[in-house]
């Protein structure tokens, strides 16, 4: 099937490899969805997250092992997103190493600050979606945008360990065999976010508040609104480390102060200037759905490697700035009240000419590449909801063609969770048929 050209790249870009940062520090890069990291101290070892799956932190171990044998005392979390703690037990081994993560970290491992519960069948089937777990590799899955979709999935999620203590919101400095390492909070991506800061090898270890996408400030699979003011804040406070390096929780390190002051402003910059574009379109009167269609990065901005959208949409993130702001009513009083689906969908039905006026206008839409509108007009007719023989079988039309549609429409996407969400959910589609 067909895939976008930019990802085309990505399987050569993510290929497995151990890099060496310093002289005692390593990356395992390319074995899972995000990045494992090894400090050598004088007698034992310190690891900065997890991975995904037991299976992929069997083979990162495996390679650590050729550099040392020392025994791992200390496991750092970044944050509490299961791709950064799953591979804990086969690090931790017999070592019994301490587990330090923030006071925030979040124990359902969805980050979320809520203690009301979420609807978890609805996420479960969302992740799956998002993350295209079942989809085939390459053909239909070629990477999450911000790691490889050659991988292992054995454990996926499997070998989580809770922290043994909690870092508190003032931060800490420890020496660990002979390492000097601070511990900072940075709410980001998750409001339970600690980087670690090595100040000697001017390393910042800042877990998933940077990495080679325009940043997912909202997730497909459901997220809480992730606080967008407070990533920019967190994103000065990074800059002002002046790293040498950075080494983020996805994607490759970044070597060079002025390389890692530069990629870290225009993040923080792009999430500004959404902030700043929404608000004032917001401000303007202009509803949530005119938002989505019209913020857009600047072009210097836009272009750029890291900010491509491989992984983070900016439409969502409108979308999501103005529901964590002021919640789901857009301001147009038509928003108020709404009639059902099914309602709307035999109006609309009737107003075109009947069922197979609507079939054609869609075809018509498919076969000039006009995906959006072709699914938005092939929706009317999935959610006709109607039971009568004649119409079954139209329906039953319309899903097959809805699914055809999404699997032609996700080979277009530059961002790989809408690709997944197209292609996973057009397999549902098919099978409840
Ligand atoms: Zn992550």
């Amino acid at each position: 099937m067909q895939t976008h050209p930019e990802l085309q790249e990505h399987p050569q870009y993510f290929s497995k490899e151990i890099v060496q940062l310093a002289d005692n520090v390593y990356q395992a890069f390319g074995f899972a969805a995000s990045n494992v990291y090894m400090i050598v101290g004088d007698d034992s070892v310190i690891i900065i997250d997890t991975s995904e799956s037991t299976s992929a932190a069997t083979n990162m171990l495996n390679e650590f092992r050729k550099i040392t044998q020392l025994p791992i005392k200390t496991i750092i979390y970044t944050h509490s997103h299961r791709d950064h703690v799953s591979g804990a037990t086969v690090f931790a081994n017999d070592d019994k190493p301490d587990i330090l993560a923030s006071t925030r970290f979040s124990d359902d491992s969805l980050a979320v600050a809520t203690k009301h519960p979420l609807p978890t069948k609805a996420m479960q089937a969302r992740t799956k979606r998002q993350f295209g777990i079942g989809l085939s590799y390459p053909d239909e899955f070629i990477g999450i945008g911000v790691g490889p979709g050659d991988r292992p999935m054995k454990g996926l999620g499997a070998g989580s360990l809770p922290p043994t203590r909690r870092i508190g919101d003032d931060g800490e400095q420890l020496t660990l065999s002979g390492i000097d390492l601070q511990l900072v909070m940075a709410p980001g991506e998750t409001p339970d976010h600690m980087v670690v800061w090595y100040p000697e090898k001017k390393i910042l270890f800042c877990g998933d508040n940077f990495y080679r996408s325009f940043p997912n400030l909202y997730a497909i699979r459901g997220t809480v609104y992730r606080d967008f003011d407070t990533w920019v804040e967190t994103l000065d406070l990074l800059i002002d480390f002046n790293a040498e390096v950075l080494a983020p929780g996805h994607t490759k390190a970044i070597n060079g102060a002025s390389q890692v002051k530069t990629l870290l402003s225009d993040y923080r910059d792009a999430i500004a200037h959404i902030i700043e574009h929404t608000r004032n379109g917001m401000d303007a009167g202009l509803t949530i759905d005119q938002l989505a269609n019209t913020v857009k990065l600047p072009d210097h901005l836009a272009e750029k490697p890291h900010l491509r959208e491989y992984y983070g949409r900016i439409d969502w993130s409108v979308r999501a700035y103005c529901v964590g702001t002021l919640g789901w009513f857009d301001g147009n009083p038509t928003s108020l009240g709404t009639l059902a689906p099914s309602d709307e969908a035999k109006r609309f039905i009737d107003l075109i000419g009947g069922p197979d006026a609507l079939i054609n206008a869609a075809e018509k839409a498919r076969s000039e590449s006009d995906y959006q509108w072709a699914l938005q007009l092939i929706d009317r007719l999935v959610f006709l909801d109607d039971a009568s023989d004649n119409n079954r079988s139209i329906i039953s039309k319309a899903k097959t063609l809805k699914a055809e549609l999404l699997k032609e429409y996700a080979g277009e996407q530059i961002n790989c969770c809408a690709r997944h969400y197209y292609l996973q959910y057009a397999k549902e589609l098919n099978a409840s048929e």
